[in-house]
């Protein structure tokens, strides 16, 4: 078996014509936190690269791992641990239920529903019925258990006949920061496709490659997102599909997040605020390789910043300890390749990944609750997009004084 192959192929458009235009060296898989156990063996790490497809301007990696590596380890992405998260996908329900007009009887489809938050408020605000599709099984048990039916599967053509067979017409299918981890991007979408019917409306959000770059959001590249999308090269695989883009959002909670609603129409048509949006990825340079060479340099200020700061806490004898351990802050670790372990835990609030290891320098991850006894000086925030709402919760908690080390987009530090 084959670890990893190259992607040589555009996932949208089939071209081959493809451009390497950032390259992060290696790194371990971002989801593959270690157990006790693991702690022996060898961690491989892999080719962290952007590659830009000519032809239509999608961007993604350059090399796809395989599946039965990449996921192997129990998923431990809870939608439900981040409050922030959850009141955004509250505010989202409740706005897509007015402006969609669903009621009583209206199907929602989640794909990636994860533990079933966001089915939850559909069904508590408008009483709607949820189906809700994944692959994961932790967070499927947790949904199912919110008395949300799922199907354990992973989203494909050949899942949509089934639900078809089922006579199931969604009104609204609904599925967030799932496309770029979708192994094949046409055969998802045929799928979305064979369960709309004319009233379907279909949102998708996805990760904003133009928020990425503007940002320096470097740790979202990892292994488990194959694509990084922005609307131009969307707007031509929609085509295919007859789809129009009818509106768009940029989102924030996961950092930068375009939200796209679409519908099935006859005719192809480019509205013009989505012509606006496509204007300033085109007039920033996005789909220009001498745009990256900016962006590289960005990054390598970024990375001599942050090793200057924390070894000079490390030569000071603080004791320097992280918090969150997304799957992006293995790609964040490895980037910026401390020249050693200088990390004493990480902390996290999500129980799943307590008492495993940073696959990066086998960092240990411990509950949150261990601030108190570990007594840190510095707190690198990993999980930089919460930071305010980490940092307010430890102070809350906590009366030393601490220094807060936020990494992205320039590192800086809140004391
Ligand atoms: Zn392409």
């Amino acid at each position: 078996m084959k670890q990893y192959i190259k992607i040589n192929e555009c996932r949208l458009c089939k071209s081959n014509n493809l451009k390497e235009i950032l390259n992060l060296g290696r790194s371990p898989i971002g989801n593959d936190l270690l157990k006790k156990n693991d702690l022996k063996r060898k961690i491989n790490k892999f080719p962290l690269a952007v590659n830009q497809c000519k032809k239509c301007g999608h961007h993604q990696l350059s090399v796809s791992i395989n599946n039965s590596i990449l996921y192997k380890k129990n998923y431990t992405y809870l939608t439900g641990t981040s409050e922030v998260f959850k009141k955004y996908l509250k505010d989202y329900s409740i706005q897509i239920c007015d402006k969609l007009n669903l009621n009583k009887n209206d199907l929602v489809i989640d794909i990636g529903c994860n533990d079933g938050t966001l089915l939850e408020y559909f069904k508590k605000y408008k009483k709607c019925k949820v189906l809700g599709i994944d692959p994961s099984k932790k967070p499927t048990e947790l949904a199912k258990s919110r008395q949300i039916n799922v199907l354990n599967d992973f989203f494909t053509f050949q899942l949509s006949m089934k639900i078809k067979k089922k006579k199931l017409f969604p009104k609204l299918i609904t599925s967030h920061n799932t496309f770029a981890h979708v192994e094949d991007l046409n055969d998802f979408f045929r799928g979305i496709d064979n369960i709309c019917y004319k009233n379907t409306t279909v949102v998708i959000e996805i990760g904003y490659w133009l928020k990425v770059v503007q940002n320096n959001w470097y740790d979202t590249i990892y292994h488990e997102h194959h694509d990084f999308h922005s609307l131009y090269p969307l707007l031509q695989f929609f085509k295919k599909y007859s789809f129009n883009i009818i509106d768009f959002k940029i989102t924030e909670p996961q950092g930068g997040s375009l939200m796209l609603i679409l519908k099935k129409m006859n005719n192809f048509k480019i509205y013009k605020k989505i012509k606006k949006q496509v204007d300033i990825e085109k007039n920033i340079g996005l789909y220009k390789i001498p745009f990256y060479k900016k962006i590289k340099n960005n990054l390598q200020k970024s990375k001599d910043k942050i090793n200057i700061l924390l070894n000079n806490y490390h030569k000071n004898n603080k004791i320097i300890c992280a918090y969150g351990s997304p799957t992006k802050s293995v790609t964040l670790l490895s980037y910026i390749k401390l020249n050693k372990n200088i990390i004493k835990n990480i902390y996290e609030d999500n129980i799943l990944k307590c008492k495993l290891y940073n696959p990066y320098m086998k960092i240990p991850i411990i509950h949150s609750s261990n601030i108190l006894n570990d007594n840190p000086d510095v707190i690198l925030i990993l999980s930089w997009n919460f930071a305010k709402s980490i940092i307010k919760k430890v102070k809350k908690k906590y009366d030393k004084k601490i220094i807060f080390v936020v990494p992205l987009p320039e590192p800086y530090i809140i004391q």
